[in-house]
């Protein structure tokens, strides 16, 4: 219709017939990408860009397909002010019309390198992973993948990057980039290829710390930044705890595939909290007050645990359906139920080892767990293999509806499966054998420094079956493709132990609680609110779902009195007393109604308990070290 668009196709055309020689020639020489983060405490991040080139047409891509959020999740919205130069003068571009993720331009007779200009719009209102909130006005989290832009066709384990960072004055940073060089505040890394260095986000801030964790044989860090200095507070042998998660990390793996570890660690209450695993960092975010309050230290646990675990189960080993030429194609996410569900078994599992918390409470943690997927409706529809597959469409879910669509249960649900693995190599072998020795095996091997080693689920059967004799392959697809209205609770039968209901407090759960102000009705009444009465979720077949109460509506009185979460508290613990039912007035937009739920239960938290068979749920929460390796503590360095 335009004349754009005419120039366009013929440039598609173009692109076709001509050999990517331009994609080549990027491939040997760095294209250099200068990031400026002195506005991001205004949430906007500038980059450029200066990519060899040879003359003729040319496209540039944005990263579409982001390794570890499962998902095409580069933020091509958020880009902006993008300006393509060559010595000094402005080149025309088009967007191709079917991928937003390509821009299609012409490299001028003469020209040996473009330049381009991007903006990254930082996001102030919540989206998902590092799509979302990374900037404040006191921090920002830098992922390269949202200023980046490289050749169309060329290999991203091939095109080499030379990243700069300007930052605001007197601002500090982590990262897994190695070589830094620092000019004013100017911060200089040795080249990398555009896998590493997306692999290697920074956390930047004036509010920086950084622990150096003691007695190992390799680099471990955590680098903090908060949005207040208080925030940097560390609790009592803070560095110590951790130590130990990486000895028994260590201790379990047999070999560790990277040269240094850092976590990153980002402390506010205004970016999005969430962990993002990478070969030889991750970044994690939590509330401002993690390091001061006892809730979400534990949290701090759960999610560095889970984080640092996937350095190997996810980074070294991956999925084939996972490892792509470039960034621009889709995942097959299938396999995440190893990916993500070992991952999240082992993160139950090593706080536990390491002291981080106490094997009662990991107990706790697994009750509601189980708890939470037993009462989860939608497996009678959606078998758990669908949410693996689906992953893409369900992170970052609305709650309403939640237990009815199922969520990305590939997560807490696998944590069922292997340890009914674990639970049986254990028993098949006496206590020989354990879910450890696969670990060991599949996850172990020589310590080359970051790499990749694809698998298929016939590898993981057949690791499996190398340390133990069973029908793996029918036993995972069985609890893959079952659609029982009962979660897979084998495996902790099997380790000693039975999900149990009564009315003391979970302690996981009231942790959860601090956090949120949330109040778990879920298995009683059969929902969860806010602090303010709005209902998140409708369990199906629950009390409140039999009397047709809506997710998303906001309790206002209880019993004709006025809303408070105690007196719905109150109500259920007086349940089985009660004549009559609990009466819910309830606001679904303009209309008000009443709501007459039937229960008589009581008050209902899930712990485990024991059952008759040998404890092996204790034996896999033993550590494999008794302490952590007398080493000297490094000394504090420059920040890598
Ligand atoms: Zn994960």
């Amino acid at each position: 219709m335009s004349a754009r668009r005419a120039a366009s196709t013929l440039l598609l055309l173009a692109l076709v017939v001509v050999p990517p020689a331009t994609a080549a020639a990027a491939a040997n020489e760095p294209i250099a990408i200068a990031v400026d983060l002195r506005e991001a405490p205004r949430n906007l991040v500038h980059a450029k860009l200066t990519i060899p080139a040879s003359p003729g047409p040319l496209t540039l891509v944005y990263p579409k397909w982001i390794p570890g959020e499962h998902g095409p999740s580069g933020p091509i919205r958020d880009l902006a002010g993008v300006r393509f130069s060559a010595g000094g003068s402005d080149l025309a571009w088009q967007r191709d019309p079917l991928d937003m993720y390509a821009f299609h331009l012409e490299v001028p007779a003469g020209a040996a390198a473009l330049e381009a200009q991007v903006d990254y719009l930082a996001p102030v209102v919540p989206a998902n992973y590092t799509a979302g909130r990374s900037t404040t006005a006191a921090l920002a989290v830098l992922s390269w993948n949202t200023v980046a832009l490289y050749p169309q066709g060329s290999s991203p384990e091939q095109v080499s990057f030379a990243p700069s960072l300007t930052l605001p004055e007197g601002w500090r940073y982590g990262t897994a980039l190695e070589g830094a060089t620092q000019t004013g505040d100017t911060v200089r890394f040795t080249p990398v290829s555009l896998v590493r260095l997306i692999d290697s986000p920074v956390v930047a801030s004036a509010n920086f710390t950084r622990v150096e964790l003691p007695g190992s044989d390799r680099p471990h860090a955590i680098d903090i930044t908060a949005d207040s200095p208080g925030a940097l507070t560390l609790p009592p042998g803070f560095a110590a705890a951790y130590a130990k998660l990486v000895v028994e990390a260590g201790a379990l793996f047999g070999a560790r595939h990277y040269r240094h570890y850092d976590w990153l660690l980002t402390l506010s209450d205004n970016v999005e909290h969430f962990g993002l695993e990478h070969h030889e960092s991750s970044d994690n975010r939590l509330g401002e007050r993690t390091l001061l309050e006892e809730p979400w230290r534990k949290a701090l646990a759960s999610l560095l645990a889970h984080e640092y675990v996937h350095s190997w189960n996810g980074k070294y080993r991956r999925p084939a359906g996972l490892v792509r030429d470039d960034y621009q194609q889709p995942f097959d996410t299938w396999l995440l139920w190893v990916y993500e569900g070992l991952t999240q078994y082992l993160r139950e599992l090593l706080p536990a080892r390491a002291g981080l918390w106490s094997d009662e409470y990991g107990r706790e943690r697994l009750a509601l767990l189980a708890a939470n997927l037993e009462y989860q409706g939608g497996r009678q529809w959606r078998p758990l293999s669908d949410t693996a597959s689906a992953a893409q469409v369900l992170f970052g879910v609305p709650s309403f509806w939640r237990s009815w669509r199922r969520g990305a249960d590939f997560y807490d649900e696998s944590v069922l499966i292997w340890m009914e693995v674990d639970a049986k190599l254990r028993a098949g072998s006496r206590g020989a054998k354990s879910l450890d020795d696969f670990c060991r095996a599949f996850y172990g091997g020589a310590e080359n420094g970051p790499e990749v080693k694809p698998y298929s689920f016939d590898d993981v059967v057949a690791a499996l079956g190398a340390v133990g004799a069973g029908d793996w392959k029918a036993l995972i697809l069985e609890h893959l493709r079952s659609k029982s209205e009962h979660a897979p609770l084998g495996g902790l039968e099997a380790a000693g132990w039975k999900l149990v209901f009564d009315d003391k407090p979970n302690a996981a759960l009231a942790d959860r609680q601090a956090l949120d102000a949330s109040r778990d009705f879920s298995y009683s009444l059969g929902f969860d609110v806010e602090k303010d009465g709005t209902i998140r979720d409708v369990r199906i077949g629950s009390p409140a779902d039999q009397a047709g109460v809506a997710p998303g509506a906001k309790i206002v009185a209880v019993d004709s009195l006025a809303w408070s979460v105690d007196r719905v508290t109150d109500a259920v613990t007086s349940s089985a007393q009660r004549q009559g039912p609990l009466e819910l007035l309830v606001q679904q937009g303009e209309i008000f109604r009443t709501y007459r739920l039937e229960y008589h239960g009581g008050t209902r938290y899930p712990h485990l308990a024991r059952t008759a068979g040998p404890d092996l749920l204790s034996a896999m929460q033993t550590p494999r070290m008794k302490s952590p390796a007398a080493a000297p503590a490094r000394r504090g360095g420059a920040h890598r």
